[in-house]
């Protein structure tokens, strides 16, 4: 592999670095340590308009709708020092994946009306797909939408909508043809949030966050120019969003930060008059965990360096997916270990005030957050694709099963 960081990458990172450092409003850094996942909607909408203004809203975009024209290597080191620094990953469901649908190919009006605000931070989006009976065999779903004069008339229900009911938008994903192949008969249609019958009802997660919801839609209309792309098309236009950032399914950067949370945790405990991290237990724990990292950061790599001869895109997105999403439950672990009983200190997700993050020295600062982050990582082998579906499609691609 030759992925070789240039004379100027290391001037960059200095950049980014020193922009974060000034920029980043402290709480908000304190709050992104607490609770990364899911991040707090008002502090991703400020931190958002922050990086807009600096143009750094969506590196990964072209550079004519607001992105930037930094090479693969550069947006790998910016994302290092977003995650290095607790800042807010960028949003997901908006800039990562509705905008690069709508920039390949949404209508010009699409691009004007839409692409603006979510750079900005000032809307945002959330993914309409999964829905009963129609998460890992999404073709089979059922929501359903006619187009009556100008406008189309949706009925049905979605499940798992992450930040539904904070979200201005929704790109969801609906039956037009119900006499077509499965897959061929379902369009994407941009839905108002607050659009006359449409109804949100949260779903408790494990940790206790609010951020999932079931989304009732009963007879909701949106113009037809909401469509996007063609009618039909919709899965092809699912697909590309869930191929678009391949390597982003490896959650390198988050894994990367948390295992550094965990080494903090381990340098600051202490068990039987030294530091857990010096005790060779521990320290052979972390050494299986950073190895692993190891190894999927150079998988990684070679992506981002363009390796050919790698195996099927589809293959590799997947392995990536398993990889990471596993690496998160497994440094989560870690940290719960570090942590012995004290992590055991019930944190309330929704709460996020200085008084109840504040440390004290019998609950010191690294302890809130990390049960709640946790119990959310063992979510990460299901959203996203669950793993089992992720190994028929390795199996199927990579190996012709
Ligand atoms: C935290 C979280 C956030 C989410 N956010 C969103 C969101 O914003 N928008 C959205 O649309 N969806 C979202 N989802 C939904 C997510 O994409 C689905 O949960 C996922 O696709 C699995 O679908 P399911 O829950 O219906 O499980 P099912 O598909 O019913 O699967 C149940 C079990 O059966 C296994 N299984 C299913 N089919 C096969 C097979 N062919 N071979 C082997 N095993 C199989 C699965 O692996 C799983 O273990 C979210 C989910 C979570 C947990």
């Amino acid at each position: 592999m030759h992925f070789e960081p240039n004379s100027g990458d290391g001037a960059f990172r200095a950049e980014v670095r020193e922009f974060i450092r000034q920029h980043l409003p402290p709480d908000m850094a304190r709050r992104s340590y607490i609770c990364s996942q899911p991040p707090d909607i008002e502090d991703f909408r400020r931190w958002q308009g922050i990086l807009h203004d600096r143009g750094w809203g969506a590196p990964h975009w072209p550079l004519e709708y607001g992105g930037t024209d930094w090479t693969a290597m550069q947006r790998h080191i910016f994302m290092e020092e977003i995650y290095r620094a607790d800042a807010i990953d960028y949003g997901w469901q908006g800039t990562h994946m509705i905008g690069p649908v709508l920039i390949a190919f949404g209508s010009q009006a699409q691009k004007k009306r839409f692409l603006p605000p979510m750079l900005r931070g000032e809307e945002i989006w959330c993914q309409g797909f999964s829905e009963p009976n129609a998460g890992s065999d999404l073709a089979s779903l059922r929501t359903r939408a006619e187009l009556v004069g100008d406008e189309w008339v949706i009925h049905g229900q979605k499940i798992w909508t992450s930040d539904a009911s904070e979200a201005d938008w929704g790109f969801f994903l609906v039956r037009t043809d119900p006499e077509a192949k499965p897959q061929r008969g379902i369009s994407m249609l941009l839905v108002p949030m607050n659009a006359a019958g449409i109804r949100i009802r949260p779903i408790e997660a494990l940790n206790g966050g609010r951020d999932l919801n079931e989304v009732f839609l009963d007879g909701v209309r949106v113009p037809c120019e909401n469509l996007v792309g063609e009618p039909g098309k919709g899965w092809t236009y699912a697909k590309y969003l869930l191929e678009k950032e391949r390597t982003a399914s490896a959650y390198l950067y988050r894994n990367k930060r948390e295992l550094e949370k965990a080494k903090q945790i381990a340098r600051a405990e202490h068990t039987a008059g030294m530091r857990l991290i010096d005790t060779p237990e521990f320290a052979r724990k972390i050494a299986r965990v950073e190895a692993d990292l190891l190894a999927l950061e150079w998988s990684v790599l070679r992506i981002l360096a363009g390796e050919k001869n790698l195996h099927d895109a589809d293959a590799v997105v997947s392995a990536l997916k398993i990889r990471g999403s596993e690496m998160q439950q497994r440094v989560a672990e870690l940290q719960l270990d570090a942590l012995g009983p004290r992590a055991l200190r019930v944190f309330d997700q929704q709460d996020r005030s200085a008084e109840v993050i504040e440390g004290t020295p019998l609950w010191p600062s690294y302890v809130p957050g990390r049960l709640g982050q946790f119990l959310y990582a063992r979510a990460a082998t299901l959203y996203g694709g669950t793993r089992e579906v992720q190994k028929n499609i390795i199996a199927r691609r990579a190996f012709g099963l």
